[in-house]
């Protein structure tokens, strides 16, 4: 989709620091991390948030998540990590296409801000 940072990042028309590179997804590191690990996880495609992404392709967002999970065995997470899909303006979203943020090498608190 035109004017949409991770639709250009995903496209490799604007940098991004990869961690992985799949037919239809793309993970790279957060550029202002809040974890040691902090890696977005997205879909070529796009898709507005993870609500209309469940609607219409349900096996993608599986496949986001099935990433996510291997980001996190990689980067050694065996003592536990966080997902988290944002999701609209009150969820603290602020880039409209459906990311995963992986989250870890430390202890998460809970209720998150
Ligand atoms: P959210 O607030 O859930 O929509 O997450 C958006 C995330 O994108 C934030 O954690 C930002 O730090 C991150 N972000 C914004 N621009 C970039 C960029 N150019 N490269 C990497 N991460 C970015």
């Amino acid at each position: 989709m035109a004017d949409c940072l991770f639709c250009s990042i995903a496209a490799g028309d604007i940098p991004s620091d990869q961690v992985r590179s799949g037919e239809r997804t793309y993970a790279f590191r957060d550029i202002a991390p809040v974890a040691p690990t902090h890696v977005l996880v997205v879909p070529r495609q796009h898709y507005r948030n993870a609500a209309e992404l469940s609607r219409e392709d349900p096996g993608l967002l599986a496949e986001l998540v099935a990433e996510a999970t291997s980001i996190a065995d990689e980067a050694g997470l065996a003592g536990g990590y966080r997902l988290v899909f944002n999701t609209g303006q009150e969820g603290g979203q602020t880039v409209d296409h459906v990311h995963v943020h992986v989250l870890g090498g430390r202890t998460m608190t809970w209720p998150p801000g």
